[in-house]
């Protein structure tokens, strides 16, 4: 008998119908004599919702009260589908994340998962039951309740997957797979048939919302294939795995934006005294995420550090810097918002150095200033005005012929 592993997305259980389809789903691997697992996320925008009350309430809400508000959201989800199933004649059963055993480290709100203790939901499989797990949540070892990071419920069915050695893990969601870049905004995005991990870790990190890029490491790191496919369709989706079966001919895979970014400048008092160690150490101790870094000292002998951040820690970044002005030897602190980050993708552009000088000059001919430019071996990232983000996109899709 196999253990196949589904995820299904908020979109697919937003209303009552949706999590009878996604019922049938479970029911459906059952009668084909597998052992079935099914993770999902809260219903429909509801964790958005959730988000909005508690920022009614603070700017800042509390940690803690924050992972013990959003857990709630898939705690509704997976009752309401494991009733749906035992209506349906099937036995089945719905788990919290700590009754699934998810053992998180002790941080809110983006918590790694440290180790999952299987035997609750293997006794439960023992017993013929479909195991319904929330996504998103896992526990501390003191205790708490934690979350894994918007879009986690990827990672807790990725993880739960390695954890129980399971043949099929597929990621159910509103779209048929990965496609080249986000077809919501441009339209001749194509389908891929198949990607690596390596290629879809870096979109996912880069901005790809269709999976969490932590559930990518994940399966990675235990070499899991994993699909992409849509909730209540029959069509395949995309496979993710270590090595494509088809030799790939093009250079770049796949393109990657996200918006909310903003760049911060440090002016330095004098060149001599640019303190960069200390300035990131200072921002690491309150974990701040900087993204790219770029320093700069100009012929007259002033020097400056420019690096971004998502917009929603720019508070948090002023203020640390702001507080440590004299130590950090701090002229000017400059922020620039409306910012966006769009990059291409692909293994290939390792042996093909003229990549990075055709995306670049796809945004000139189209008037796009390029404001910060970072490079690795399988991506190129460039920072432009977050209004220039989708033209931006859709100009480097067509440059590199992604809809053919
Ligand atoms: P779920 O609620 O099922 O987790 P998400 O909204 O998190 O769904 O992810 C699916 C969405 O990801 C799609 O609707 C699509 O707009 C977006 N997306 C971004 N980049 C890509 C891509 N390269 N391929 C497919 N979808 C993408
Ligand atoms: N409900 C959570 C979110 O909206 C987790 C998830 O859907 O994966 O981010
Ligand atoms: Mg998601």
């Amino acid at each position: 008998m196999g253990l196949v592993v589904l995820k299904f997305g908020g979109t697919s259980v937003s209303t009552v119908d949706k999590i009878g389809k996604t019922a049938d789903q479970a029911i459906y691997e059952k009668k084909q004599g597998n052992r079935v697992i099914i993770v999902v996320s809260a219903m429909g925008k509801s964790t958005d919702k959730l988000v909005a009350m508690a920022e009614e309430i603070s700017e800042t809400p509390d940690k803690r009260e924050m992972d013990m508000l959003l857990s709630t959201g898939e705690q509704i989800t997976i009752a309401l589908l494991a009733m749906t199933l035992k209506e349906k004649g099937h036995d089945a059963i719905s788990l919290t994340g700590w009754q699934a055993g998810i053992e998180t480290e002790a941080v809110h709100s983006n918590a790694r998962i440290a180790e999952i203790d299987s035997s609750r939901i293997e006794s439960a499989l023992d017993l013929g039951q479909i195991v319904v797990v929330a996504g998103f949540q896992g526990f501390t070892s003191d205790g708490e309740i934690t979350t894994l990071g918007r879009g986690g419920s990827d990672t807790t069915a990725v993880a739960i997957a390695s954890a129980l050695n399971a043949e099929k893990c597929a990621i159910c969601t509103d779209v048929v797979g990965v496609f080249t870049t986000d077809p919501r905004y441009v339209k001749n995005a194509q389908k891929l048939e198949q990607i690596t991990y390596d290629e879809m870790l870096e979109l996912a990190n880069l901005g790809a919302g269709v999976l969490h890029p932590r559930s990518v490491e994940y399966a990675k790191n235990f070499r899991i294939p994993l699909e992409v496919r849509a909730s209540h369709e029959k069509e395949p989706g995309t496979m993710i795995k270590e090595d494509l079966t088809m030799e790939n001919t093009k250079v770049v895979r796949g393109i990657a934006f996200e918006d909310q970014i903003t760049r911060v400048t440090i002016h330095w008092k004098q060149k001599e005294a640019m303190r960069v160690s200390k300035v990131f150490t200072k921002l690491a101790e309150n974990n701040i995420d900087v993204d790219i870094i770029i320093q700069g000292i100009t012929g007259l002998g002033h020097g400056n550090l420019s690096f971004t951040i998502k917009t929603s820690a720019l508070l948090a970044t002023l203020a640390v810097l702001e507080e440590s002005k004299e130590l950090l030897q701090i002229e000017k602190l400059e922020s620039e918002q409306e910012l966006a980050k769009v990059s291409i993708v692909g293994s290939g552009m390792v042996s093909n150095p003229g990549v990075a000088a055709q995306m670049f000059e796809a945004l000139t001919e189209n008037n796009i200033p390029i404001k910060m430019i970072s490079t690795s071996e399988i991506k190129v990232s460039t920072v432009v005005s977050a209004r220039n983000m989708v033209e931006a996109a859709q100009a480097l899709h067509d440059q590199f012929e992604l809809d053919k």
